[in-house]
C-alpha cells in the first residue's frame, strides 16, 4: 500500500503506473535510473554518514575504537576531513530499492548528486576503519611516522651529535 501511494506520489515524467525515480535521480529515463534501483540496489540510501571531529587524544582514538569495533559502523577519512558512517536502511526504501517518500525526502537525498555518487564516481577515501585492528594499524603507522619525522629532525638539527670544535686546551 505505502509503495502505490509512493508510486503515484512520486510521478514526475513516468506513466503513473511506470517505475518512480529515487529522489537522486535526475532524469527520469537516464540510465542512472537503472543503476540505482537494479544494479547499485540504492546504496546511498543504506546507510548514514556523520562528519566527526579529526581525533587529537587518547580518549578520542578510544572513542573511535569503540565505534569501529561495532558491526555495521565505520570511520574514514576523505580530504582530510573525518566521518562516521553508519549502515543502516532508510526506513523509507522500498524492497525495489526505490523511495517510498519522494515528496518529503530529506534535503541531503535532494541536494546528492547522482552523476558523481559513490558507486559511478570516484572515491576520495584515504583511510577507512571497519575494525579496531584497521584503527590500530593507522595508530602504530602514525607513531612510527612520527618517530621518523622526530629523529630526522634532531638529525638536521645536529642534535646529539659530537661537537668536533676543539676546546682550546688551557696553557
Ligand atoms: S549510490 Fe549512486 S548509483 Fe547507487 S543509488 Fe545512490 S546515486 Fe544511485
Ligand atoms: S528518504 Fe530514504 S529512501 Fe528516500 S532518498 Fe532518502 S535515504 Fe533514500
Amino acid at each position: 500500500m505505502v509503495l502505490k501511494m509512493s508510486i503515484n506520489l512520486c510521478y514526475n515524467g513516468w506513466p503513473m503506473n511506470g517505475p518512480m525515480r529515487l529522489p537522486v535521480l535526475t532524469a527520469p529515463l537516464s540510465r542512472q535510473g537503472i543503476i540505482c534501483s537494479q544494479e547499485c540496489k540504492a546504496r546511498c540510501c543504506q546507510y548514514i554518514i556523520v562528519k566527526i571531529p579529526a581525533p587529537r587524544t587518547k580518549a578520542d582514538h578510544e572513542e573511535i575504537r569503540w565505534w569501529v569495533a561495532h558491526e555495521g559502523v565505520s570511520v574514514h577519512i576523505a580530504q582530510r576531513k573525518w566521518y562516521l558512517q553508519i549502515f543502516t536502511r532508510c526506513h523509507y526504501l522500498t524492497v525495489d530499492n526505490l523511495c517510498a517518500a519522494y515528496e518529503k525526502r530529506p534535503d541531503v537525498c535532494r541536494d546528492y548528486d547522482p552523476s558523481d555518487c559513490e558507486y559511478t564516481g570516484e572515491l576520495d577515501i584515504e583511510r577507512e576503519f571497519h575494525t579496531m585492528e584497521d584503527y590500530d594499524r593507522y595508530l602504530e603507522e602514525k607513531r612510527r611516522r612520527r618517530l621518523t619525522s622526530r629523529r630526522n629532525s634532531r638529525r638536521r638539527n645536529g642534535v646529539g651529535r659530537r661537537s668536533r670544535r676543539r676546546t682550546a686546551m688551557p696553557s
